[in-house]
């Protein structure tokens, strides 16, 4: 069977690239995007009711996936990624149709001069992702109380400390003041679930990294379960 799918709307989100991007929605709630919806889903009427929830389902293209090839097992960084799993027993996007669930918050609907931006927190998409489908997160059906998590059974526990260079923390308190209120809170949201790849969980050794959230570039230095953050600036890329 041939399907076709169309883009509905495109996300505009602080992860413009995939390394730091937190693993699952909802593990960084500062992390904020917004999806503005294309032509012709961008009508008023089709998202009347949708203010009175507080979360939303987005269904999504992995549109960065460097290769467009799956394999049947796959090793989750949860498991140090050593462990190889089924595919389908996974959240890997890595699969035979690239498709993505994120349940995200919707904070509020802007709508102006024929336009429709759905702001939403707490995501883990990547810039320029695009969304196929959107529905209402339904408490008394979505959340259920008994289920099982199997590998994936508690959240990450987010145990690393995060702190700052005077340098980097002077620039996040003036970013703050402008139109990155919440900046220091999605730094220290996302350096603390540990976003380097799995294998690094078995190297002691110090190391440094770096991603880019919204224009800045950000680097930080790892020691441990210690993270310093050591610069923070406007990217020139
Ligand atoms: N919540 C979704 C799900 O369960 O289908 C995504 C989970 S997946 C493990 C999360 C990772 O997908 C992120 O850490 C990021 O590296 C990657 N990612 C997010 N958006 C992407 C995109 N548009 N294309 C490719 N990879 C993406």
């Amino acid at each position: 069977m041939d399907i076709h799918f169309e883009t509905i709307g495109i996300i505009r989100s602080c992860f413009k690239e995939k390394f730091g991007i937190p693993r699952q929605a909802g593990l960084v709630p500062a992390a904020t995007a917004t999806l503005e919806l294309l032509p012709p889903y961008n009508q008023a009427e089709a998202f009347t009711g949708l203010e009175g929830f507080s979360h939303l389902w987005l269904l999504f293209l992995f549109h960065g996936n460097d290769r467009q090839s799956w394999k049947a097992t796959v090793r989750p960084p949860r498991l140090g990624g050593n462990t190889r799993l089924g595919v389908f027993a996974t959240r890997s996007p890595f699969r035979p149709n690239p498709i993505g669930l994120s349940a995200v918050e919707l904070e509020r609907i802007e709508q102006q001069s024929g336009k429709i931006i759905l702001h939403l927190k707490g995501v883990d998409l990547l810039d320029g992702t695009p969304i196929i489908d959107i529905k209402p997160y339904l408490p008394y059906a979505d959340a259920i109380a008994t289920a099982k998590g199997g590998f994936a059974a508690e959240a990450p526990k987010g145990h690393l400390t995060v702190n700052f260079l005077p340098e980097p923390e002077q620039t996040c308190l003036t970013l703050e003041q402008g139109d990155y209120p919440d900046l220091r809170q999605l730094i220290v949201e996302t350096l603390r679930n540990d976003p380097r790849p799995a294998y690094y969980q078995q190297r002691p050794q110090k190391n440094s990294f770096g991603m880019k959230l919204f224009d800045f570039d950000l680097r930080w230095e790892q020691d441990g379960d210690s993270i310093t953050v050591t610069e923070l600036h406007r990217s020139d890329r």
